[in-house]
């Protein structure tokens, strides 16, 4: 059975990059009835951020990416937390010392910090760890004592030089390093009691049967570390199947998206608002008025495509069609254009009651009560001009004046549209539209199309001056379906405010 984990460290917000790791795993998951894990990774504490952890778990629910196991779901290999794992982590790090895969080392930062002064280049290897201070140079009963004494040591890995190892990419195929370049990493820190990432990392994924890894490529140099790691434990035949998604590039193609260009250009890198403790806060997709269906969907496409046209796709059709081994290997320019692009589609798709129900609370921030007006009301003003936003907000720009009338007129369209006649001719149009009983724009539409041509009237002329009386500047939906909705008084008071 497919089993596939997020494995966040709660150091900050879920950066939008993280976000489609998650929606990866998922669409992989749900795709081979398997399980989605989230498993927290706390074990660097110097980089715990207080509240990170809560935000992984509201961003997921937000966006619809379902965990079957985790942190607050619970499952049989819980806990999910690392920090609640210590006792597995220590009786791993002492397999491991039992069986010579790794020893331990007492070197101070101040001793290390020395060597490094003293070797160019210096790393913590095969070729240097004869001349430190650790359990291969020390005889054992000193090795005891430093530690009876509480003396504080690292755990790290020995290994061995001079090998191929192997990592098996789904993506990228074999990627072959020399263990050479490896230096003897730390898998635990007797300071703190935890384990490094890396040994918590493979430890877990063992004991959760994972059965792919499926990351970021940030973690594509780790990935020789790791393997070596479930060679040393004995796990190697059942180590899962690795996958190194494509770094998300900044618009313009050049080197990796931060948050900073987020806040450079404008946009959101993260899906929900980050409120860090005294800090600056940065904006989420979801305040800015993203549907959360809209972000998947775009995601879902930056570093992946179905190999046809389709772009608008549900969550359910990304399951079926999503296709790992698909997924581009080159670096995925994160286009926000897009991204905005996708938001106005799926506000399209929204029943206009729906939106309805979005717009009120904007309504309400504009002064207005929207209790004052139907559902119904809400929903046509809504469905007039929807065509033109591209967020929820947009609706106030595009529909307010049918919730009040203009507090002023376009003064460039005063001066084109308004002349000395047009006083005349709007008290004209005001007995016209009087004796119309049915003011719907069928029937309104052709009375007074049918007036303005018995007169002689310049049709744009008279048309666009109605408009900016009721509306307040030259634009908007068609008029007629704007004084539908309005109706007959409200459209003749707003004629009279103009003319006055
Ligand atoms: N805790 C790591 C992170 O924050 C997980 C990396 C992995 O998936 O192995 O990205």
């Amino acid at each position: 059975k497919v089993r596939v984990r997020f494995a966040p460290s709660p150091t900050g917000p879920l950066h939008i990059g993280g976000v489609r790791t998650a929606l990866y795993n998922y669409l992989f998951a749900r795709q081979h009835g398997g399980d989605m894990i989230l498993r927290i990774e706390d074990t660097d504490s110097t980089r715990f951020v207080p509240g990170a952890e809560d935000y992984i778990n509201e961003a997921l629910a937000w966006l619809g990416i379902g965990i079957d196991e985790g942190v607050r779901k619970g499952g049989k290999y819980g806990p999910y937390k690392q920090s609640e794992r210590r006792d597995i982590y220590r009786e791993h790090v002492k397999m491991l010392l039992d069986n010579d895969k790794a020893y331990i080392a007492f070197d101070t930062p101040a001793e290390l910090e020395a060597k490094r002064a003293e070797i160019p280049n210096f790393q913590y290897d095969a070729s240097t760890r004869m001349s430190m201070r650790n359990s291969l140079t020390l005889p054992k009963e000193e090795v005891d004592r430093l530690i009876a004494d509480g003396e504080k040591y690292v755990v790290r890995f020995k290994v061995e030089p001079g090998r191929d190892v192997e990592v098996n990419d789904l993506l990228r195929g074999k990627v072959t390093i020399n263990s050479s370049i490896l230096d003897d990493k730390v898998l635990y820190k007797s300071a703190d009691d935890l384990p490094t990432y890396h040994l918590a990392n493979i430890v877990d994924d063992h004991l959760m049967e994972i059965t792919h890894v499926i990351r970021g490529e940030e973690w594509l140099p780790s990935a020789p570390l790791h393997v070596l790691l479930y060679e040393a434990f004995g796990w190697s035949d059942t180590a899962p199947s690795f996958v190194h998604l494509p770094l998300l590039l900044k618009p313009d193609g050049k080197g990796k998206l931060s948050k900073r260009d987020g806040d450079r250009l404008g946009f959101p890198v993260f899906p929900l608002e980050w409120h860090p403790e005294g800090g600056e806060v940065s904006s989420g997709y979801r305040e800015s008025g993203y549907l959360p269906e809209a972000v998947v969907n775009f995601l879902a496409l930056l570093g992946w495509n179905p190999g046809d046209d389709s772009e608008i796709m549900s969550m359910d059709q990304l399951i079926e069609k999503f296709d790992l081994a698909h997924c581009s290997r080159s670096g995925a320019r994160f286009d926000y254009e897009k991204g905005r692009w996708f938001n106005h589609e799926y506000l399209q798709q929204l029943p206009d009651d729906q939106l309805a129900q979005l717009f009120k609370p904007v309504l309400r921030d504009n002064g207005i009560d929207p209790d004052n007006f139907s559902d119904d009301y809400i929903a046509r003003a809504c469905g007039l001009v929807k065509g033109r936003i591209y967020f929820v907000r947009d609706l106030w720009d595009q529909a307010k004046f049918f919730f009040k009338e203009p507090d002023s007129y376009n003064p460039k369209d005063i001066k084109k549209r308004w002349s000395e006649d047009t006083p005349r001719i709007m008290g004209e149009l005001i007995e016209t539209l009087r004796g119309i009983d049915d003011f719907s724009c069928a029937s309104a539409e052709p009375i007074v199309l049918d007036w303005i041509a018995s007169k002689g009237y310049h049709l744009g002329n008279v048309m666009n001056a109605f408009r900016l009386a009721v509306v307040g500047e030259c634009k908007g939906p068609h008029m007629f379906d704007i004084t539908e909705l309005l109706g007959k008084d409200e459209t003749i008071r707003r004629i009279n405010l103009a003319v006055e």
